[in-house]
């Protein structure tokens, strides 16, 4: 059995079946993810702590925890690290793009070690904020963004500042829970290329996002069970990153992938033989932490098309 069987939703998504369905298709792992449209993601992250502070998030939580469901959060987080707002007084801590100029939107200067400082000290906010019952953070780049490109970065690939964050970011999280592990991401530009000038501290495990959300123009894509270029990458990454921890995030139930992030959505197009195939593969590379995306499986999904088919792909997990 694959050890840790998940679903990463949007905080929107959630409503009153979730936990008893979750339960019913034997997932242990429930993940909350910061859709939004770009604005709005940062403040997508308020919205979630404010939810968790809540009666309403406390009753969640509870639930989630009688029923033996961990919580995590999955979060395109950078813009909340180091808010935009610093740009006026330190435009220096913020990302060089390929013109030579300074911006304050997209990720940030890793090089900048002012900007690291607040980058910690916002993680420490963060982790305390939203704690994950499982020990596992996530805490992202901004979505499908460069990293900088000014005279000390620019020999580091964006897997390798990404990496070199994320190793900044474990740091001070731990000071909060000694234990903790933080995910980083191979997705888009960090697919391919592993990190090669920066080493992964003890506590990173490898998050790869399956080759859905790669191959989404191309016409004939196929899974990672054949997809020998997304099966190389991974081979690469987890070279790199180790086996025990890595993760993999599909798209199997993604209907907002299918339906272009667009409202209201059409009925997911599951492909369970597919993702049968798929996950022999994973599991058959070592892989033991299963998650699959499926944002806007909202209230309103269910009214419209009925119960989305979660028992279905938590069998294929057994
Ligand atoms: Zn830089």
């Amino acid at each position: 059995m694959i050890e840790r069987r998940g679903i990463v939703l949007d905080l929107d998504d959630l409503h009153d079946e979730w936990p008893g369905l979750l339960h019913q298709a034997n997932l242990n792992v429930l993940g909350l993810h910061n859709w939004s449209p770009e604005p709005e993601i940062r403040s997508k992250i308020d919205a979630m702590i404010r939810f968790f502070e809540s009666a309403e998030g406390f009753r969640l939580a509870n639930r989630l925890n009688n029923l033996s469901i961990g919580l995590e959060f999955e979060l395109h987080a950078m813009c909340w690290l180091l808010p935009g707002e610093y740009y006026r007084r330190h435009p220096h801590w913020f990302r060089m793009d390929e013109s030579g100029e300074r911006t304050p939107h997209d990720n940030f200067c890793p090089s900048s070690e002012d900007a690291l400082e607040v980058v910690r000290d916002h993680a420490i906010r963060l982790a305390r904020k939203l704690q994950p019952t499982t020990g596992r953070y996530y805490m992202w780049q901004d979505d499908n963004k460069p990293w900088c490109r000014c005279e000390s970065c620019r020999t580091y690939s964006d897997s390798d500042q990404n990496l070199l964050v994320m190793n900044a970011i474990l740091e001070a999280v731990r000071t909060v829970d000694r234990h903790a592990k933080l995910s980083y991401l191979a997705y888009m530009a960090t697919l391919e290329s592993p990190p090669a000038k920066v080493r992964p501290h003890e506590g990173i495990f490898l998050e790869i996002a399956g080759p859905g959300i790669h191959r989404m123009n191309e016409s004939g894509a196929r899974g990672a069970a054949g997809d020998e270029l997304f099966q190389q990458a991974l081979a690469r990454n987890l070279s790199i990153f180790g086996t025990e921890d890595a993760q993999v995030l599909e798209y199997w139930l993604d209907v907002s992938l299918q339906s272009r992030w667009r409202k209201p959505v059409s009925k997911l197009r599951f492909e369970e033989a597919a993702a049968a195939r798929d996950i022999a593969y994973y599991r058959s590379q070592g892989i033991r932490s299963i998650t699959s995306f499926g944002v806007f499986l909202d209230e309103s999904y269910f009214q419209r098309h009925g119960i989305p088919p979660v028992e279905a792909y938590g069998r294929r997990l057994e």
